[in-house]
């Protein structure tokens, strides 16, 4: 396989021109002449008028502001944006790729800065794996890019679509997270605009407060600006997948806690309407990377036409019309028995290992794109616990046991294992973690609402913790019960020293922190 030429300038995913690859670099490398012009405020090329708000979405459509958006496309330009706002009070929502269950990257009473056209791939170096990219730039981009080079992002979400910014803001984990962290651990470098508007590079060693801060700082104490990430060389264009059976909880835990040292990822899917002996029953993947010279296929299977996911399923259908196929299931009875097809279904190819492409593994979730429609004309909220291993199984059984008892029950959880890491308002621990996607209408928001609020109580009995990329529901005075006093007073006192202003909020930081 070609591996990329070594510090190659390069674009973005997008196919931009080559006249746009000229002007990023050029605007890339005048960046620190721009700065000090910026910080004398003598930039005149970007104006800033605040267009007609426009309504912005949590993804999983519960809540929306109605807000400015201004879209820059240059460092130059944020930067402008972020002394505007501190000389007119104006308050800033910074926003990726909007992929966020809830209400992290919206911004009643505010504009919002939404980075995804800040999103050109900068640098590559094959040999280090390092790879220079705006904050803009999607986990699409990333992967897309790096594949044919023989190379995978260290960490992904389930879906493709959160951009490097969002997810450091959040300090996303994946399927993997139990052997290699969050992507916050593969991130060597970053240049970060401070909301007081400072350029500041950040590593471990320098401005290493922030640099712990920033990762996991739910975009509260600046914006990132370019980010260096450490990809993983991989030599095959496929994974060995491994689907195994799990009749309850215990099979379960009992199946990760045996196989995790041998596997790269593992992710579980549970039956959450499962119960009995059932409770907890699902179906886990497993799978590990092939070794050099083990797929024989490769390098032409890494090529993206054959890595993408099919846009047609069984060839015909398209796949962007598959959830008008499920919506008739969407009610919970029809919940009820697709998930139990799902589980019986699992038997067919117990244990019985296949090969599959990285994208095919990865972005299970992008193979029907807007499955969240099903919830129409609802919405739904993504609820996710995550426990440390010593109370885990007990707490989650009594999570779903308490779901039962109040007819509402996930209609998709998913299980994880994970282990903690160094950044301040990290959601991860040395334990499991399971997410649950419930259904909400109007009518029944307050019954959901008080349901989360009393599996709260259990987590926090458990000493759990939760997770801001997914929340839609924590209360006031929540997050001091399950972050250290420390860790909290920290972010505080980091949001005065770097947005004495308090320019940057969302309704998500409103709130959990302001309240
Ligand atoms: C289908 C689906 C599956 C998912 N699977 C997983 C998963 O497996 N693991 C996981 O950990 N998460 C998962 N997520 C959650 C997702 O990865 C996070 O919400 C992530 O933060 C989204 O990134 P984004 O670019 O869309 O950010 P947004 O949602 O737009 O914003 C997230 C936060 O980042 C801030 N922000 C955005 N850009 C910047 C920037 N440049 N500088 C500073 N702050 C910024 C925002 O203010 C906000 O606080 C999933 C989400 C979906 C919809």
């Amino acid at each position: 396989m070609a591996r990329a030429a070594k510090k190659k300038q390069v674009n973005s995913g997008k196919n931009k021109s080559v006249s746009a690859k000229k002007k990023s670099i050029q605007t890339k490398n005048k960046l620190p002449e721009n700065k000090d012009k910026l910080n004398k405020g003598e930039n005149q090329g970007f104006k800033i008028s605040l267009p007609h708000p426009e309504k912005v979405q949590a993804w999983g459509m519960n809540s929306h502001s109605l807000s400015s958006v201004l879209r820059p496309k240059t460092s130059a330009e944020i930067v402008e944006i972020f002394q505007y706002a501190n000389s007119h009070s104006l308050k800033i929502g910074l926003r990726g790729g909007g992929c966020s269950y809830g209400d992290a990257s919206i911004n009643n009473d505010g504009i919002i800065l939404d980075l995804s056209d800040y999103n050109k791939i900068l640098e590559f170096d094959a040999s280090s794996g390092k790879l220079k990219a705006e904050s803009g730039v999607t986990i699409k981009q990333l992967w897309e890019y790096g594949i044919e080079r023989g190379f995978w992002p260290p960490v992904v979400s389930g879906t493709m679509y959160p951009t490097l910014g969002g997810a450091l803001s959040m300090n996303i984990h994946g399927k993997n997270n139990f052997a290699v962290g969050t992507i916050g651990e593969h991130v060597s470098e970053f240049t970060f605009l401070t909301a007081n508007g400072k350029i500041l590079k950040c590593t471990p060693k320098l401005n290493s407060d922030l640099y712990y801060s920033a990762i996991s700082g739910l975009g509260m104490l600046g914006c990132f600006l370019e980010v260096i990430i450490k990809m993983k060389p991989i030599h095959a264009g496929k994974m060995k997948v491994w689907p195994v059976v799990t009749r309850n909880f215990q099979e379960m835990f009992n199946y990760f806690e045996q196989e995790y040292k041998q596997s790269d990822y593992l992710v579980g899917w549970v039956d959450a309407f499962g119960s009995g002996k059932g409770l907890g029953r699902g179906l886990i993947h497993k799978s590990v990377h092939l070794q050099e010279g083990e797929d024989k296929d490769f390098p032409e299977n890494c090529k993206l036409e054959n890595q993408n996911l099919p846009t047609r399923f069984l060839g015909i259908i398209p796949k962007s019309w598959m959830w008008l196929f499920m919506k008739p299931f969407s009610f919970p009875l029809g919940m009820k028995f697709v998930n139990f097809g799902k589980y019986l279904s699992g038997f067919l190819s117990n244990n019985k290992p296949y090969m599959q492409g990285h994208a095919e593994y990865a972005f299970l979730l992008d193979y029907v794109p807007n499955w969240k429609y099903i919830y129409k004309p609802g919405y739904m909220i993504q609820y996710q616990v995550f426990l440390p291993k010593e109370t885990a199984k007990a707490a989650m059984e009594e999570i779903f046991l308490h779901c039962q008892k109040r007819k509402i029950v996930s209609w998709l959880a998913v299980f994880k294992k994970h282990r903690p890491d160094p950044f301040l308002l990290t959601h991860s621990l040395d334990g499991f973690s399971m997410a649950m996607d419930f259904p909400v209408k109007n009518s029944t928001r307050s019954k959901v609402w008080a349901l989360t609020y009393e599996l709260d109580e259990i987590v926090l009995r458990n000493k759990g913790k939760f997770y801001f990329a997914k929340d839609a529901t924590m209360r006031p005075g929540i997050a001091k019960r399950f972050f250290p006093e420390k860790n909290l007073k920290q972010f505080y006192s980091l949001k005065k020293k770097y947005d004495p202003k308090s320019i940057l909020q969302t309704d998500l930081y409103k709130r959990v922190f302001l309240s």
